[in-house]
């Protein structure tokens, strides 16, 4: 496993434990400064570099030490805000220096589109029955009853969806049920 393998993997409580009992602070505050990654940050794999302002930070895996990182400020002895730069870099940009994230399990994606799916029958649902409510008025004039603010109210937009917890998919409106489980 090299560097950018090991970076990629990298998470919050990892970096925090890696900076000691100030991590948090030293991570939100080095999460602060503007790092154009082009021009300030190298990473090869056996080396993460960083440059702020004068301070370099170095990342290195060691070898003898079980894949554990050990990271090294130009500017300063202890645990920094620089260090805590970069580790909140690496954090947040992890496509941008072109660390691999591992794909998450299929669930969640399938969820999101099952999400999408629903709001997008939610919305044809509102606009079937805006249009039917529209011809109906039209085809016949004549019967359509006068401006009563008691009709309004009958006009309201059908409970949320979590009003129907527990009811079976067929109940949707785009009758989801005919996909084959
Ligand atoms: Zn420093």
């Amino acid at each position: 496993m090299n560097l950018k393998d090991r970076l990629s993997h990298l998470n919050y409580q990892e970096a925090r434990k890696l900076l000691g009992p100030e991590g948090d602070r030293l991570i939100r505050q080095g999460g602060r400064y503007e790092i154009d990654i082009a021009a300030q940050v190298e990473l090869d794999a056996n080396r993460f570099l960083v440059r702020l302002n004068g301070s370099e930070v170095t990342i290195r895996m060691d070898p003898s030490r079980n894949r554990k990182l050990h990271y090294s400020c130009s500017s300063c002895e202890a645990a920094c805000e620089h260090a805590g730069a970069a580790f909140s870099l690496i954090l947040e940009e992890k496509l941008a220096l072109g660390l691999a994230i591992p794909p998450p399990d299929k669930a969640p994606l399938e969820t999101l589109s099952d999400e999408e799916l629903l709001q997008r029958a939610l919305e044809e649902r509102a606009e079937r029955m805006r249009k039917d409510r529209m011809s109906l008025e039209s085809a016949d004039p004549a019967r359509r009853s006068p401006p009563c603010p008691k009709r309004e109210q009958s006009a309201r937009p059908p409970p949320p969806p979590a009003a129907h917890k527990g009811a079976a998919p067929s109940a949707l409106p785009l009758g989801r049920s005919e996909a084959p489980r």
